[in-house]
């Protein structure tokens, strides 16, 4: 039997993210966005509410929610602003590895501390010279002693430079590739550990995206998760559980301007009449609707996957790529359905726009996911 019910917990937070959303981030969204700034004090104010760390157990200061519930947020949250939610979400992302890998020392050392203070994570894989080719990373992690020393710079982080923890995938022998690949927890107040330029973006803008420079920086042995060689396979498990997050913030964004294109298409008049009375428009809007209830279940079957303790990298990266190319297909429509207003900053379709493409792009772009899916599918045969 398949329910798609939620649980009346998972129903309250989701309305509590909505009430959140519509109450501190709408009102501000164009604002930040048009700024380019990161809006800090939302963040403190998730936090107060109890929307950070949703997948942080409780024990070490977090919500303890299942991913379900993770899902039902971020949707709620990209709706407001994908910028602002990329905050968070990069705070999710960074602190995933930990979660997975780290030991029980680990965690009641350095997620207690930062949940407390309601700071920030970061994620720290993509290089100059590594994007997708994950095992091209430069950044070096020297044995020292009972420490690593770290050299290299770490491009597009989200929340880099202003975070207060850091996973940093790094490694110990270039000559290894991927098997040479080390994850190490780093303290934002690391010396050594510093942002490099702030990226200027096309969407996404609220979202604090930048370099990040590792220079002589020492970290202890102690905060390695697993072992030399394991970084690899952290970095490619932590996306198999982050990835239905950026479906369900994709769909976020395509719901806002599903809302948005429908409620215009009933106010705009032309030849006498409201264009929703056209059926031009009414199969647009129809198309819409039906692949954002498409790409809902496919992030929230990847979810449930993962609450079940049973990841699939297939139904995640599914998940990922179909929602964000409908994210994409969905927010053109609705620049097209309000016409030339669509185009225009006034109103709100075109940032939404310009934030589904990241989407595709970011935690493996869509061609890299559908090598992906592909590989799993013929290992079933
Ligand atoms: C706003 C923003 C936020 C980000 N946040 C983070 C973050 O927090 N942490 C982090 O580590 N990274 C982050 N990234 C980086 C992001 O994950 C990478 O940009 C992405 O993985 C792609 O890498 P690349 O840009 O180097 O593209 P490339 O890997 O150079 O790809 C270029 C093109 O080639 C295609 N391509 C590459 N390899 C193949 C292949 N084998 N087969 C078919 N096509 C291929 C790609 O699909 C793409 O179309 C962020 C990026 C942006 C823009």
């Amino acid at each position: 039997m398949i329910d798609f019910e939620l649980t009346p917990e998972q129903r309250a937070i989701r309305d509590l993210a909505r009430e959140f959303v519509r109450r501190e981030i709408i009102p501000i969204a164009a604002e930040y966005d048009e700024r380019e700034e990161f809006p800090l004090d939302v963040v403190a104010k998730a936090h107060e509410v109890g929307l950070m760390y949703l997948q942080v157990p409780r024990e070490y200061g977090g919500q303890g929610l299942d991913h379900v519930t993770g899902v039902l947020v971020s949707e709620e949250m990209a709706y407001g602003c994908l910028g602002i939610n990329g905050g968070v979400g990069g705070t999710g992302l960074g602190l995933t590895p930990l979660l997975l890998a780290g030991t029980e020392a680990q965690k009641q050392e350095l997620l207690p501390p930062l949940c407390e203070r309601g700071g920030l994570a970061a994620f720290c894989l993509t290089e100059a010279q590594a994007g997708s080719d994950v095992a091209a990373i430069q950044t070096a992690a020297r044995r020292v002693g009972d420490e690593y020393v770290l050299n290299g710079t770490k491009r597009f982080t989200t929340n880099g430079g202003i975070a207060d923890l850091y996973t940093v995938f790094a490694s110990v022998d270039r000559s290894l590739g991927h098997k040479g690949l080390v994850a190490l927890m780093v303290p934002g107040d690391t010396p050594g550990v510093r942002g490099g330029k702030k990226e200027k973006k096309m969407g996404d803008r609220a979202a604090h995206v930048a370099e990040t420079v590792f220079e002589e920086a020492r970290v202890p042995v102690s905060y390695r998760l697993g072992n030399e060689g394991d970084g690899f396979r952290i970095a490619m498990q932590t996306l198999d559980y982050t990835r239905p997050g950026v479906g369900a913030s994709a769909v976020g964004v395509g719901r806002r301007a599903f809302e948005e294109a429908r409620a215009y298409a009933t106010q705009r008049k032309q030849f006498g009449r409201a264009i929703a009375e056209f059926q031009a428009i009414q199969f647009v809007l129809a198309d819409m609707a039906m692949s954002l209830d498409a790409a809902r279940l496919l992030v929230w079957r990847a979810a449930r996957r993962l609450d079940q303790g049973r990841p699939s990298p297939l139904e995640s990266a599914m998940a990922k790529c179909f929602a964000s190319d409908v994210a994409m297909r969905v927010t053109t429509d609705a620049v097209q359905i309000l016409g030339g207003y669509g185009y225009i900053r006034e109103y709100p379709v075109e940032k939404l726009m310009r934030d589904a493409k990241i989407t595709q792009i970011y935690e493996g772009t869509n061609q890299v996911l559908r090598l992906v899916m592909a590989r799993q599918l013929l290992r079933q045969l």
